[in-house]
């Protein structure tokens, strides 16, 4: 008897047209200077975009696979108390532009479909804004959504609509990178039809040609320690300071050779939502993803990674240098 291998390709293209659905929405709100900033119970900034983003993957992923928990970063509550009517508002208008004729309590009930939060043997994990300080900020962000199965990253979809992306010598400004387990990265354009392209990881070797990415905000990824451990691998370049898991999609491209992440204290836990999707981009595309002390994310407690510090993304090639230096300057 032979059993076939599953297969994720109808996963994996549902979550593409997501990301791209919700990209569409993310660009109108990003061009309009202005919009409403609220901040959440955690002091993190929420916008309309944030929003309206969880709401149409979450309806895009809930029709088509009903079965599926939904692990996602926003809460319809934050709408709903105290009321925000303008945001409300806002949201609405914003999504019948994309999906005419749908009401507020829809939307919202597409929003609590991300409501999911303990670990199951099945789940998504999504990111409608990564990096909203970024995407206020008119910088970086990212739309980030993956299928874990059995605690493995099965599926990812990453939409970076500020990403450049070359592509038979034309640049697109948004790119869309994808990744089955097994089978590879991609990456094509947020708009347009052109096929889409294998992407693969840098060939750097040398420490000292280290291109390295870190997060552009000081308080989420300590810029004091990477920058000891570059002095310390004499690394040459400075870091490229960028918002959201588009570091993870420089990497996969070969535009970086590393994403390093190191905590600020002791007391963060970092969110699944905001590495599932890269890290699935990165190592199928050849690279290395571990946390700081080099044991493998670990998705299978919930909506935080507990068992794991920090974050490296590599090319593979400089990952156990890096983590050498992390040792040998006692970071751990
Ligand atoms: P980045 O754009 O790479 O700086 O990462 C953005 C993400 O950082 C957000 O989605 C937050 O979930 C996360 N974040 C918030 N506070 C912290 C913190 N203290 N340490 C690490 N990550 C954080
Ligand atoms: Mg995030």
């Amino acid at each position: 008897m032979t059993f076939s291998k599953p297969n994720y390709t109808r996963e994996s293209a549902v979550a593409v047209s997501a990301v791209r659905e919700a990209a569409v929405l993310c660009r109108s709100v990003q061009s309009e200077i202005g919009h409403a900033v609220i901040q959440k119970e955690d002091k993190s900034p929420v916008t309309v975009a944030d929003f309206g983003s969880q709401a149409l993957i979450c309806r895009m992923i809930g029709n088509a696979f009903p079965e599926d928990p939904i692990v996602a970063e926003e809460d319809a509550q934050t709408l709903k108390d105290p009321p925000n009517e303008d945001l409300i508002s806002d949201l609405t208008r914003r999504i019948t532009a994309i999906r005419p004729g749908v009401t507020t309590d829809e939307i919202l009930s597409w929003i609590d479909r991300g409501n999911a939060r303990a670990y199951t043997d099945r789940f998504w994990t999504l990111d409608p804004i990564d990096g909203t300080k970024g995407f206020v900020r008119g910088d970086q962000y990212a739309i980030a959504i993956a299928l874990i199965i059995g605690g493995e990253l099965t599926a990812a979809a990453l939409g970076c609509p500020n990403l450049p992306l070359v592509m038979e010598e034309k640049t697109h400004v948004g790119a869309c990178f994808f990744a089955l387990r097994g089978e590879g990265t991609l990456a094509m354009p947020l708009e347009g039809n052109s096929a889409p392209m294998r992407v693969r990881i840098s060939d750097v070797t040398d420490t000292k040609a280290i291109r390295f990415c870190e997060s552009f905000e000081s308080g989420h990824s300590s810029h004091q320690a990477t920058g000891k451990i570059a002095e310390r691998l004499g690394i040459a370049a400075d870091p490229v300071r960028m918002d959201s898991q588009v570091k993870y999609g420089v990497v996969a491209c070969g535009d970086g050779d590393a994403y390093m992440r190191l905590p600020r204290g002791e007391s963060y836990q970092e969110k699944i939502w905001d590495h599932a999707a890269g890290a699935l981009i990165v190592s199928e595309a050849g690279g290395r993803v571990t946390d700081i002390l080099g044991n493998p994310l670990d998705f299978t407690y919930g909506r935080k990674l507990t068992k794991n510090r920090g974050i490296i993304a590599t090319n593979g090639h400089v990952h156990d240098q890096i983590l050498d230096a992390i040792q040998g300057l006692g970071i751990v």
